[in-house]
This record gives C-alpha cells, structure tokens and sequence, in this order.
C-alpha cells in the first residue's frame, strides 16, 4: 500500500485527478518518478504563472539563501520586504495611478478574504456582504460564507452568516444585467437585504467555472457601489498577476475598487503569500489585530519582486498573454463549432478560459484521458462541468499549440464515445 493510501487524509482532491508521484518540474512540464513528462495546464491552480522552477527567480532565491537572508521574519521590516513594497510601489502601483496600503496576511488567499471583509465591516459598522452565485473565495469560515458552492459549504459545520448572494453577470441568461436587481434590492427597504458593507467579486470566477463578468457589467457593479455607499472588493487571487491580460483582471473595465486581494501568483515561484491592498483611508487596523505567524515569507518577497522586475516594468509580457489569450480563445471556439453541436461552449478571457461541457461526466472523462495523454488540466464549476485551461503565461506557442491539440484530440473520442449506449461511456469512465 502507498504512503499516500496509507496515512494521508482521504481530504486529497487534486491527487486524486493526477494518480502519480510527481519529482520534478521546469516551465510548462512536470515529470513523474517514472519519468514521464506532462505538460500543465493547471499551473498551481493559477499559483505558477510564471511557469515552474522559473530561472530568473530561482538564481536570485538561491543567493539569498546563500548569503543567510531572512527566510522568516514574522511582519518585522526587512530588505526583502523593503525591496518587494519598492518594486510593487513603482511598477504595479504608482504606473497605474493607484494608492493603496498594503496589508501581508497569512499567506494564503482565504486569509486575505478574511482580511478583506473584516475590514470593510470594521469600517462601515455593517455585517452584510454581498456575494456572487458561483463565487469562491476561500474555504476558512468568514471566506466561506462567501463561497458558493455547497461541496464546501456542507463541511463548515456551523452556520455561515453575514453574506448575502446576488446573481452573478449571465446566471439569469445574456441579456439581463443583474447588478439592476442588486440596485433595485439595495434602494428597497423593504426587500429584505440588510445594508451592506462592501460587495466582493471575482471578475472572472475560476473555481466556480470560468465565468467572465462582462466590461460592462463590472463598471455598472461600481455604479451601484457608489450609489448606495458600499465598498468594492475585487478578489483578484486567481484572476490577478496578470492571469487575464493586464496586472489586475480590472484594469480593462477601468474600476477602482476600494479593497483587493491577491495571492496565488503573487509570490512568483509558487511560494505561499497573500496581501490586502485597501485604500489608504480604510486602513483603520489597530496593531496586531489581524495577525498571523506567517505574514513574513521573504523567500516569497525575494521571488515576488523578481517576477514584478522581470515581467512588469513594461507592457510587453501583458501584449504577450493577450496575444496567447486570442491564440486560446480561437482555438478553443474552433473546437466548439466543430465538436460542439451545441453542448460545449467556450469562455473566458485572456489566459484564463474554459470549455463548458454538458456535465461533469463528460468534462471527467476528458481530463482523464488527457491526462494519459501527458497532459494535466483540471476541471471546475457547481459540477466540475468546466475543463479549465490554466497554464503558465509563459508557456511557448508551441507547447500551449500540444496542449490544446492533445484536448482537441480528446474531445473527438469523447464526442465519438458518447455516441455508444450511454451505460457503456459510464463503465469506460468509470
Ligand atoms: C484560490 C482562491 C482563493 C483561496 O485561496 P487559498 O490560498 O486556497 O486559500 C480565494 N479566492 C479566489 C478567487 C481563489 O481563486
């Protein structure tokens, strides 16, 4: 019996998804202990944007650890914190017109959402938050009761409270735009929905199925934010560092949102960080009163500010990802028109798009037979009904061409399979 079978908890999903031991991995490919390689295109989920083992950031790490530079420092200032708050100052910050403090929370996303909405409750002396159907946004309680779906919801144990969900952009079909309910319900005193303090959205929501909220749709969302006093989060842990096109997923939609979290690829080198950035008026923090013994991770602060040094001080890699996004987008189309009869449908923007298959059934059977293939793409979405393509931003034409062919590929035998008695595609999938 494996290790893994024998004492680690049956809590394990994505090695679920991937039944190997993986050893080592460079760029886009990971290879197993046999050594068979893969290509991937679930990138840490998003964490590994900048591909794996990246040698820009890895020389730079190596002599830090050699010279003995701080590896924990609780939230004391060091040289590495100096130096990552100076290039993310000028280069992210500052080129774009915006102020904002930056908290470091424990290093992972959800203890930025937590950070996020505390915040905003703090300052506002409102519990309500408004969240979107779909949306993820954690899994500690205060994030999870902003989280959608009920897989993870069902595991609380306790009531999650002081949220409220609203339809996300498209859950009521094309051609309704729900942030009109959200202004209708917030101008009614009687509709029954507590004052909120802020309202917090994925601009494109990644564990809830690559749904992309329209340009529109976003700078009504702040409309409506405005209007009724209520602050904006943007949790860009998954949609942010440049994942969509641009730094921030929000920058094409021209808002300002008053809260933002960031995590995932934040670090550079898939090392754990995570920040609130909040405009300079709500950082009403007393010391200490969101803590947490891991706000210091300089390796990740040694990484991050290489990653921001390397790919950010000009627009360049930005050009580079639209351009892979429209390679992406008509790639994944061209599937759908030609294999689609109406069940599958693509979406998304920038790197950070999906097919939707009819159901999770079909999507499984997919990255199943990919990842036989040597290639590793996961699935999201309420019924894991959405193969979500996530590879590095850096990824060459030419890998980010197999991985695609090798799904294209995929699809034709599934789509030839499903034409078999249904019981017999159960019994192959199975
Ligand atoms: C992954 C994710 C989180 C949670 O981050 P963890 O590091 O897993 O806690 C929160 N929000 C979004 C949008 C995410 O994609």
């Amino acid at each position: 019996m494996k290790i893994f079978d024998k004492i680690e908890s049956e809590v394990q999903s994505y090695a679920r998804s991937f039944p190997c031991v993986f050893n080592r991995a460079k760029g886009e490919f990971m290879w197993d202990e046999e050594g068979k390689q893969y290509l991937d295109f679930l990138a840490g989920a998003g964490t590994l944007n900048y591909g794996h083992n990246n040698p820009l950031f890895k020389e730079a790490l190596i002599q830090y650890i050699t010279e003995d530079g701080i590896t924990h420092g609780l939230d004391m200032h060091t040289k590495a914190k100096k130096e990552f708050l100076e290039a993310f100052n000028d280069h992210i910050l500052k080129p774009r017109g915006m102020e904002y403090m930056v908290q470091f929370t424990g290093p992972t996303g959800t203890n930025a959402v937590e950070a996020a909405m505390k915040i905003a409750r703090n300052v506002t002396g409102q519990q309500n938050i408004v969240t979107f159907t779909n949306g993820f946004h954690g899994v500690s309680l205060g994030a999870l009761a902003a989280t959608g779906n009920s897989h993870h919801r069902d595991a609380a144990g306790v009531s999650l409270t002081g949220t409220h969900r609203m339809p996300y952009d498209g859950y009521l079909g094309d051609n309704i735009d729900t942030t009109e309910y959200l202004d209708k319900v917030l101008s009614d005193s009687s509709s029954g929905i507590n004052s909120p303090a802020a309202v917090i959205v994925e601009t494109v929501q990644g564990e809830g199925g690559i749904n992309a909220a329209s340009i529109e749709w976003l700078k009504n969302l702040q409309t409506v934010c405005r209007k009724h006093k209520i602050l904006l989060i943007v949790d860009d842990i998954q949609a942010g560092c440049g994942r969509t096109g641009d730094y921030f997923s929000f920058e094409e939609a021209g808002i300002e949102p008053d809260i933002i979290t960031l995590s995932k690829s934040l670090g550079g080198y898939g090392l754990p960080f995570a920040v609130v950035l909040m405009k300079p008026e709500l950082d009403t923090w007393k010391p200490g009163e969101h803590n947490g013994t891991f706000r210091g991770n300089n390796l990740a602060f040694v990484t991050a500010k290489e990653a921001i040094e390397h790919y950010w001080t000009n627009d360049e890699f930005s050009k580079e990802i639209k351009r892979k996004g429209q390679y992406i987008s008509d790639r994944l189309n061209s599937i759908v028109n030609e294999y689609g009869e109406g069940n599958f449908t693509a979406k998304g923007r920038g790197m950070f798009q999906g097919i939707n298959c009819v159901n999770g059934d079909i999507a499984g059977q997919i990255t199943r037979t990919a990842f036989k293939k040597g290639l590793l793409i996961e699935t999201s979405g309420a019924d894991d009904h959405v193969v979500k393509f996530l590879c590095p931003l850096v990824i060459s034409d030419e890998n980010l061409k197999k991985g695609i062919d090798i799904v294209e590929d995929v699809i034709k035998e599934v789509c030839a399979k499903e034409s078999i008695p249904e019981e017999d595609v159960y019994f192959e999938a199975s």
